[in-house]
């Protein structure tokens, strides 16, 4: 066993934690990363599978997320824009295939209209509660205790409007079924992205990917810190008092002046807290789960696609991979698709054999793309639900009435104790944007409360 003193030890070596220790270096402190996996990213991974470079985990950056642009500026990574050429395919409850462009999916003149309407009610309402603190706006609670979907249900009649502007919060980024999320959450997530309408334009909020994939962030971060990341280190103990903190992993011990929690939230109470935390974090914690989705990638010689004028943009609530991407890597002539099935979707495949789970998927973009989509040269399904140290995607979000009721204490410290995670952002929720911004922000207050 290895003890070793540092000022500052992080927990978690993914883009929050990271960033949180390379600050804290850039401030003069010393800092240790302990990290459970034997590879540093957490939810940002690329791997190459049967000759192919995939994208596990996170990899788009919008415009907006200047965070993570400065970071990429700083590393010096260079991005490229994700192919949209041509029309994209949507397809309906009848299962008929349109062909449309823009944002608006090729729906009837009416079903348009309250498409349309409901985005405006959905800008004004982000515009009024802001990204800073939803909980503190005087309808939090209202918009709280009220499911996406009937809060839906009460705006509009139109079942297929309902269902397309269910889906760009529920299966598409909180990635839970419409009735187990609020109304306040669908809000919060679209103000993280600035407005309601952002989250609707693919083109804005896919816009680009790094060459060499988004993990190379957390990769070059830590290169940095070269000896102060420490893998196969899963911590199990902190032990803490006013001034002080020994945390406990499995190879090591490091005695620190303060911590940073760097992990999903939903795994907090996997590390033993000694004396045990405070029954507002006891409580909180375990109002906070992650969502479940299986990012689907599929392989092809070519991207078949675009000679039939097709950017590979689809879209469809009715479909089991209910949004699909042009994912082909930067000067690839392979073509790749990327689809997503999400949460009670993903539960049904998961519980059909692997050939089965397949067929399905494939026969789904094959309704977007055509027969040719169907024979891929790779395959594969990111599994995040197995991995241990993750165990769901994307990310972690409240049950109904948590946000109005937690939010506020979302972030506070306990003690020596610090949280750092996208999934605790403002901006950028739920993105490495956010893990990004919560990491600068941990680190700037510990630097500050050790400097007073
Ligand atoms: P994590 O990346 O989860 O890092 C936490 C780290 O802590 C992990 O390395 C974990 O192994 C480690 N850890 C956990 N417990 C312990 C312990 N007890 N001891 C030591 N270490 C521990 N974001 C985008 O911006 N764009 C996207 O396109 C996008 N797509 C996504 C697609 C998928 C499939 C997934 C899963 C996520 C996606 N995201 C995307 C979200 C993004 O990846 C995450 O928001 C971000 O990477 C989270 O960073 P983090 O550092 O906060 O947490």
């Amino acid at each position: 066993m290895t003890d070793i003193t540092r000022d500052v030890v992080i927990v978690g070596a993914g883009a929050s934690g990271l960033t949180a220790a390379n600050d804290l270096v850039k401030a003069g402190k010393t800092v240790a990363v302990l990290e459970a996996r034997d590879r540093v990213g957490g939810r940002l991974w690329t791997r190459e599978i049967d000759g192919a470079m995939l994208e596990i985990g996170g990899q788009w950056v919008s415009p907006d997320q200047d965070a993570l642009i400065g970071t990429l500026e700083e590393l010096g990574l260079e991005t490229y824009s994700r192919y949209r050429e041509g029309d994209s395919v949507y397809v309906d409850a009848a299962g008929a295939l349109t062909t449309f462009t823009g944002e608006i999916f090729p729906v009837s003149a009416e079903t348009q209209r309250e498409m349309e309407r409901l985005i405006g009610v959905l800008d004004e309402l982000v515009a009024e509660i802001g990204i800073a603190a939803p909980w503190e706006h005087p309808r939090a609670k209202e918009l709280d205790t009220v499911s996406w979907k009937a809060w839906l249900e009460a705006q509009t009649e139109d079942q297929e409007a309902r269902d397309n502007i269910g889906l760009f919060i529920a299966e598409a980024m909180l990635t839970k079924p419409s009735h187990a999320i609020s109304a306040l959450q669908a809000v919060q997530m679209a103000a993280s992205a600035g407005s309601f309408s952002n989250l609707v334009d693919s083109d804005f909020i896919l816009d680009k990917r790094v060459i060499g994939g988004l993990q190379s962030v957390p990769v070059a971060l830590a290169e940095k810190l070269g000896d102060d990341v420490f893998l196969n280190q899963p911590v199990r103990r902190i032990e803490h008092d006013d001034d002080s903190v020994t945390v406990v992993a499995d190879g090591m011990t490091v005695s620190a002046k303060r911590v940073i929690v760097a992990v999903p939230p939903n795994l907090y109470s996997r590390i033993d807290f000694q004396p045990a935390l405070p029954r507002r974090q006891h409580q909180m914690h375990q109002h906070l789960s992650l969502g479940l989705v299986i990012k689907v990638h599929a392989v092809y010689d070519r991207p078949f696609w675009r000679e039939a004028g097709l950017s590979g943009t689809a879209f469809s609530p009715y479909e089991t991979v209910h949004e699909a991407y042009d994912n082909t890597n930067h000067a690839d002539p392979k073509g790749t698709l990327v689809g997503f099935v999400s949460d009670e979707t993903a539960d049904g495949l998961f519980a059909l054999s692997d050939e089965e789970r397949k067929q399905r998927v494939l026969t789904s973009l094959s309704h977007y793309y055509g027969e040719q989509a169907l024979t891929p040269e790779v395959y594969y399904e990111s599994d995040w639900g197995t991995e241990e140290w993750t165990r769901g995607a994307y990310a972690a979000s409240f049950d109904l009435g948590g946000l109005s009721r937690y939010g506020a204490d979302l972030r506070t410290p306990v003690g020596v104790i610090h949280w750092s995670c996208s999934d605790l952002a403002a901006e950028g929720f739920q993105h490495v944007d956010g893990a990004i911004r919560v990491g600068r922000e941990t680190a700037a207050a510990i630097v500050s409360d050790l400097n007073a």
